[in-house]
Parts: structure tokens; C-alpha cells; sequence
């Protein structure tokens, strides 16, 4: 099967549209025409080598499309069907048979390793091999190999062009406040980072009830849109250098705050701010100097790390979408919608700030 796919080549390298050639679908593969990806702030980081990411790799894991063919095995899907994309799972492993999927035993392999798990590529060029399994789906192409086991059906008339942008952050700041973080009314949030993954917990938090809902962030467009979502406050960490401060006067102590950023000296402010049996919940890779933990002792708190939300399979993106038609999460104020071949613009626009959530379309 022949497919247009944007090859990462190398470490910080723009991404080059290249004609591939994608294996046929193994028994339990199904081969998915791409109409639309979502771009994550993970794509950028992988293609700048984060993640023990190797080259050349097909970047893109929040693909949604139209399924054209099905392994001999698959069983739930068929031809014609439109589905999402979520990261890739073994569903043998313990973890997995625990319903925690997001931190399967395979999961490096399956998500930055970009390869089958048994080591092999799922399309080349030429003689050169090319990963085309990043979290299960390499979809940044026109068409993509991915299971059944990572693909979630949804109706035929669905917009995959806007359901493309709730895949992975979406579903991990909403699952991080209303399953790990439990969120309820009189639940006091702050939320570092008002990206993608910021904002959609800023959604459901202010969806779940929360006595208040605070939003950090260094732009302000970013933080009027956190208001315009539900956030009851706000901190611009470019006006407030203190940022513990400012939140404790806007809670009186953080039950929760979500970090989405990664970094450090916001984290360590995070754990001053929480109050007594507060927690700390971390999504955002960290690019460095982390969290003094022994400040958590005295006050009882924790930390908790948390990937996809801690969403099983398919079930956090269902429970979002359910949200969403209910009309509690209303994401697309984040989109803004690139063709495919603008792939390098989208991903610098959201490194800039100035586009929260980019969908490619095909
Ligand atoms: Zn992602
Ligand atoms: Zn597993």
C-alpha cells in the first residue's frame, strides 16, 4: 500500500512528505485511510528526539479515519467503518488485564519505540526501513496500520476532523481530574499550563462542579480562554512571580493542582500551594529539575504521575465524547484545522502558543 506519510529524518529536523510503502495488514492490523490528526505537543518533543525515539520515524497519534481493510482476526470492525486513534496497548500484559493500559509493560515499545512488538517496522521506503507504529498508528499520513484494540468506532457522521483533537491530551486532562484527581463540587483545582491538556482539565473540572478552578499560564489569550471554559481565576505567571502566593490567596490551599508544564520551580510552587492532604498530579514530561519531596511530608500531600489520564483503552475517550455531546465540554474553542502539508507550520504554531489544539486534515 502506497501512503504519503511526513518522515521524521532526524533530532529537531523539519518533517519531509515522502511517498511510503505500508506493509498489508498482519491478522490482527487493520489499514485506516486518515482524515484527520490532531498534533500533540509530544509529536514536537519526539521529533526533537525525546523519548529514545529513533529515525526515520512516522510521528502523529491522534488519528482518526475511515478503516479500508481488516486483519484475518479483527472481529469489531469492518470496512467502512470511521474511527479514532488512541495509544497503542498489549491487553495480555498484567497491567493491562488490571484495566491500566496507559502504563502497559509494552507501552515504550508500542508508543516511542515505533515498531511491532516484535521488532519490526510496519513501512519502508525503498530498502529503508521506516517506523510506522508511534503509539500504534504513525498518523501522520494518509493512511495508517493500527488494531482494533486502539481504535474506538464512532458514528458515520461524525467530524473526525474535530474529534481528531481529543484523542490523547484531551482525554488525559479530562481523566486526570475526574478519575485521578476526583474532582468534585467544592474540589478547589489549579492547572499549570493552558494548553490542550490544561484547558480540557479546566473543562471538566468546571464540568464536575469544582468550587474553584484556577489557570496558570504565561499568555494571556491562553487564560481568557480558560475563563471563557470555566476557570474561576487566573494566574499570569508573567505578572505574578510568586506563584505559590498567588495561589494560595485565590484558594486558601489547592485540594488538587495538575501540572501540565514539567517544570520544576512551578511544580515545587504547586506543592506549597496544596493544602493539607493535597495532591499533586504530573502530566507534563519533565525537562528537569522536578520536585523537592520532602516538602510533601509535613503536610501529608502526594504526588502522583499520570499518563493518558489513566483512561482504559478506549473508555476515557467514550466518556468524553459522551461529555461532549452532552454539551459539558466545549473543545472546539481550542481547534484550528491545517492540511496535511502544513504539518511543520502546525507543529511551530503550537510550540508558539499561538494555535492550542492543530488538527491536520487530509
Ligand atoms: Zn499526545
Ligand atoms: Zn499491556
Amino acid at each position: 500500500m502506497r501512503a504519503v506519510a511526513a518522515v521524521a529524518r532526524a533530532a529537531g529536523a523539519p518533517l519531509v512528505l515522502e511517498e511510503i510503502e505500508l506493509d498489508d495488514p498482519r491478522d490482527d492490523e487493520i489499514l485506516v485511510a486518515i482524515a484527520a490528526c490532531g498534533v500533540c505537543h509530544t509529536d514536537a518533543k519526539a521529533r526533537d528526539g525525546y523519548g529514545g525515539v529513533r529515525f526515520p520515524v512516522v510521528l502523529g497519534h491522534e488519528g482518526a479515519g475511515t478503516v479500508v481493510e481488516v486483519g484475518s482476526s479483527v472481529r469489531s470492525l469492518v470496512p467502512g467503518d470511521r474511527v479514532l486513534l488512541v495509544s497503542d496497548f498489549c491487553g495480555r500484559c498484567p497491567r493491562c488485564r488490571a484495566g491500566d493500559t496507559a502504563y502497559c509493560d509494552e507501552g515504550p515499545l508500542r508508543t516511542f519505540g515505533a515498531v511491532r512488538p516484535d521488532g519490526t517496522s510496519r513501512a519502508r521506503r525503498g530498502d529503508e526501513a521506516i517506523r510506522a507504529s508511534f503509539f500504534g498508528q504513525s498518523a501522520f499520513a494518509t493512511h495508517a496500520l493500527a488494531s482494533e484494540r486502539n481504535a474506538l468506532k464512532v458514528a458515520p457522521y461524525a467530524d473526525l476532523s474535530l474529534l481528531a483533537a481529543t484523542t490523547c491530551g484531551m482525554v488525559t486532562g479530562a481523566g486526570a481530574v475526574l478519575d485521578v484527581l476526583t474532582v468534585t463540587p467544592g474540589t478547589r483545582l489549579a492547572v499549570l499550563g493552558a494548553g490542550t491538556v490544561g484547558l480540557a482539565a479546566v473543562m471538566a473540572a468546571a464540568a464536575a462542579g469544582a468550587e474553584a478552578v484556577v489557570a496558570v499560564d504565561r499568555i494571556p489569550s491562553r487564560l481568557d480562554l480558560a475563563r471563557r471554559l470555566g476557570a474561576t481565576d487566573v494566574v499570569d505567571t508573567g505578572r505574578h512571580g510568586d506563584l505559590a502566593t498567588a495561589l494560595l490567596e485565590r484558594t486558601g490551599g489547592c485540594d488538587a493542582v495538575l501540572d501540565t508544564t514539567g517544570i520544576g520551580r512551578l511544580q515545587q510552587a504547586a506543592v506549597e500551594a496544596l493544602a493539607v492532604r493535597g495532591t499533586l498530579g504530573i502530566v507534563g514530561g519533565g525537562d528537569g529539575d522536578g520536585v523537592v519531596l520532602a516538602r510533601l511530608m509535613t503536610g501529608g500531600k502526594s504526588v502522583r504521575g499520570i499518563i493518558q489520564g489513566d483512561a482504559t483503552g478506549t473508555l476515557g475517550l467514550e466518556a468524553l465524547l459522551r461529555l461532549h455531546a452532552a454539551g459539558r465540554f466545549p473543545f472546539e474553542a481550542l481547534v484550528r484545522t491545517y492540511p496535511f502539508a502544513a504539518v511543520n507550520e502546525a507543529i511551530g504554531d503550537g510550540l508558539a502558543g499561538t494555535t492550542v489544539k492543530a488538527v491536520l486534515t487530509f
